[in-house]
């Protein structure tokens, strides 16, 4: 018998759109890529502009090395990337970016227009793409140096995740909270973030400021007031951590997810969180939320960075004894505050 085949192979740009929706799946996901982007070309400034949540327009702005004339005909295609040269390169990798993915899974669903200068050129080029492919040839443009990335209409093709999205302001604060958390870990680097058509900023950074003082812009003084430092080397373990979390004094009913970062990846960590929250739970009365900042080191060939952009949970080796340790660090810090509390507090 002669049937027709059923099973046919989708078309190439139907491939690329379903990918691209995969994992860019809010506007928040785009910005995320853009800011590590604009972070791995050494910025040490980030300006964000988002209009209607992200949907109409996400520009961000920096001042990094720029992207070579020659560079812009590929920059959105899939896979292209200057970070990563083999796999085993990934275990040592420094770099948020080695995938090529992000500007191609933007420029699929999304008009992307890039501005961008290098030092040596005496102008900046701008140019546009649309489904991977740069439109039209790069033009001269005034620009300082660094990249400024426009993303317009984000999910225009895309009606089903339109209609799905929450509203623009609860968008545009899923964005604010990654722009507030990146800039917490991020020494040296500014950071502002404001919405279209607004003078004041919903956040700003300065890049001389220290990590006390970017808690306090972003998650506000009755935080930054209330801070402890936290740190622990293991050496065996190739650990190193630091970070700053709220001392007994605290007192909050809102819970606030860690800002943890493992290698710098603004991650989210199950066990470690658990871990901490339970020994706070000793400290704390009953309800009473912390605050958690953490920047960890673990060796490189311990965490696994090979997971899917979207997901944040992370895989590390010897993830039990690290735990172990960063709690008991915590308990000994906290206790230690608690002594100087009560003795403040009967003197
Ligand atoms: P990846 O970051 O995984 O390499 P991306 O699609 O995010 O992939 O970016 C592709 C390439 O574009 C990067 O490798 C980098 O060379 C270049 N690039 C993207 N954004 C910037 C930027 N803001 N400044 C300089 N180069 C950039
Ligand atoms: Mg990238």
């Amino acid at each position: 018998m002669n049937r027709p085949s059923r099973i046919k192979p989708l078309q190439e740009s139907v491939v690329n759109k379903i990918a691209a929706g995969e994992i860019i799946v809010a506007p928040v996901n785009a910005l995320k890529e853009m800011m590590e982007n604009s972070i791995d070309a050494g910025s040490s400034s980030i300006d964000i502009l988002v209009r209607d949540g992200g949907l109409k327009v996400l520009q961000i702005t920096d001042n990094g090395s720029g992207i070579n004339k020659e560079d812009l005909s590929i920059l959105c295609e899939r896979f292209t990337t200057s970070k990563l040269k083999s796999f085993d390169d990934l275990s040592s990798i420094q770099t948020y970016g080695f995938r090529g993915e992000a500007l191609a899974s933007i420029s699929h669903i999304a008009r992307v227009t890039v501005t961008t200068k290098v030092k040596e050129d005496a102008c900046a080029w701008k140019v546009s793409y649309a489904a991977g492919k740069m439109l039209g040839e790069p033009k001269p443009a005034a620009g300082k140096d660094g990249t400024v990335i426009l993303v317009e209409n984000l999910f225009y093709n895309i009606h089903s995740r339109l209609r799905t999205l929450k509203s623009p302001n609860e968008e545009f604060a899923k964005i604010l909270d990654c722009v507030g958390r990146y800039s917490i870990n991020a020494a040296h680097v500014g950071f502002s973030c404001k919405k279209f058509g607004e003078s004041h900023f919903a956040l700003s950074v300065k890049g001389n400021s220290n990590s006390r003082d970017r808690i306090r812009s972003v998650f506000g003084r009755s935080v930054s007031i209330n801070l402890v430092d936290l740190s622990l080397e293991v050496a065996e373990l190739g650990l190193a951590a630091r970070g700053q979390v709220s001392n007994l004094n605290f007192i909050s009913k809102k819970a606030i997810s860690p800002v943890l970062f493992i290698n710098d990846r603004l991650v989210s960590c199950d066990p470690i969180r658990r871990a901490l929250n339970q020994v706070y739970g000793s400290f704390l009365a009953k309800g009473n939320k912390p605050f958690i900042f953490l920047s960890i080191r673990i060796r490189p060939d311990w965490v696994d960075v090979n997971v899917h952009p979207t997901k944040r949970e992370v895989r590390f080796l010897r993830d039990e004894e690290i735990v172990e340790r960063l709690a008991s660090q915590l308990e000994d810090t906290l206790s230690k505050v608690d002594t100087t509390r009560s003795f403040k507090t009967t003197s």
